[in-house]
């Protein structure tokens, strides 16, 4: 393997060695003899392999054996300072111009083990389903669309109205009537001709009406309007499939996420085992009740719904990815309105004997 250095900048002050890569931190390393100093400037003049580190070392009159340099290299890696050289595009022009970004953002997660093209590879074989490209799912759509996820499915059943354009912008004036999922699959296709779009006109009225959309798809993001159980309906079908669901939204004044990884976190099934009925003739069931059936017009501005979409999106990019765990996984996170958008974390309650759970194919190692 040849191994090449980071995007790196580093100084010799006395016997140490400061090392940036990234701006919040330096590295400080000793180096008495200069050899760190003098491997790193190898390493960055070109990409090179242990044998050939060594010979250039020792061509520079530093005694050093071929075990020595694999173990500075390994050091390296460690600190996240090395990468393999032919891994840090996908070894097509057009296609690395096109994700540059993304592979240089990637370039912070890789290592000698795990490369920048391999998680785009990855999202680039990806197919996400989409469901709802409204308030927040419009923007998820864009999210998903810059990151060059491969394949999308997206569902909805509503027309372009004016007031969408207080924050959806797939939707332009002269797509007024048009049907949103149209016009949604339309914009990719002309932001990015290389990823796969299918449209779906559907309202999901019962679990039945989503199960052919689960077909082949990596993961569900999203959720649907209407029937409150409906995001209840999308847990049971994609956490029986194995398919990871992340999911968001905003009432009055919070905006609120959370995902559910099959099998190995709690569901949104197993977070309503302590709630309280809701038929209950008491303070908490009114409460329930009265949240349940208020439906409040829609105070989604732009700013907001942005916000929603791109965490959703975020949140799928380490599924779809693996550059990360999935931090909101059996998780509520709450970024409250009323105190600057802070956020709060609230574990899902867990539930042993969840039906839903239970049904979870075997876990497999993350990508
Ligand atoms: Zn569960």
């Amino acid at each position: 393997m040849r191994i090449t250095l980071k995007e790196c900048v580093w100084e010799t002050i006395g016997d140490a060695l400061v090392v940036v890569f990234d701006p919040r931190e330096a590295i400080t390393l000793d180096d008495p003899g200069g050899m760190v100093a003098a491997l790193l400037g190898e390493l960055a003049r070109t990409p090179q392999t242990v044998d050939e580190l060594s010979h250039a070392l020792r061509g520079q009159g530093f005694e050093v054996s071929e075990a020595d340099v694999a173990t500075g290299v390994q050091g390296l890696d460690q600190l996240g300072l090395v990468e393999a050289a032919e891994e840090r595009g996908l070894g097509d022009a057009a296609a690395d111009e096109r994700h540059f970004s993304t592979l240089t953002f990637f370039g912070s997660y890789a290592d000698l083990q795990r490369s920048r093209a391999e998680y785009m590879r990855r999202l680039r074989r990806s197919h996400a389903l989409v469901l709802g490209v409204g308030g927040g799912g419009s923007s998820v759509v864009q999210c998903l669309a810059g990151l060059g996820v491969g394949e999308m499915t997206l569902l909805d059943s509503d027309v372009v109205e004016s007031r969408n354009f207080a924050r959806q912008f797939l939707y332009r004036n002269e797509d007024l009537g048009r049907s949103k999922v149209v016009r949604a699959a339309e914009w990719v296709q002309q932001y990015d001709p290389a990823i796969t779009v299918h449209p779906v006109e559907r309202r999901v009225s019962t679990p039945d009406d989503l199960v052919d959309l689960l077909e082949g798809v990596d993961i569900v993001v999203g959720g649907l309007d209407g029937d409150p159980d409906a995001n209840l309906w999308i847990n049971e079908a994609a956490v029986s499939r194995g398919v990871p669901y992340v999911l968001g939204g905003v009432s009055r004044t919070m905006l609120v996420y959370s995902s559910v990884d099959p099998g190995r976190s709690p569901c949104l099934a197993c977070d309503q085992f302590d709630v309280p009925d809701h038929e209950e003739e008491s303070v908490a069931g009114a409460s329930i009740r009265l949240a349940v059936r208020h439906r409040p017009s829609n105070p989604l501005i732009a700013p907001i719904a942005m916000q929603v979409g791109s965490l959703i999106a975020y949140e799928a990019l380490r599924y779809l990815t693996g550059f990360e765990p999935p931090r909101a996984a059996g998780r509520r996170v709450v970024l409250d309105l009323r105190t600057g958008l802070t956020a709060e974390w609230h574990r899902f309650t867990e539930n042993p004997d969840c039906t839903v759970c239970v049904r979870a194919p075997r876990p497999v190692s993350a990508p």
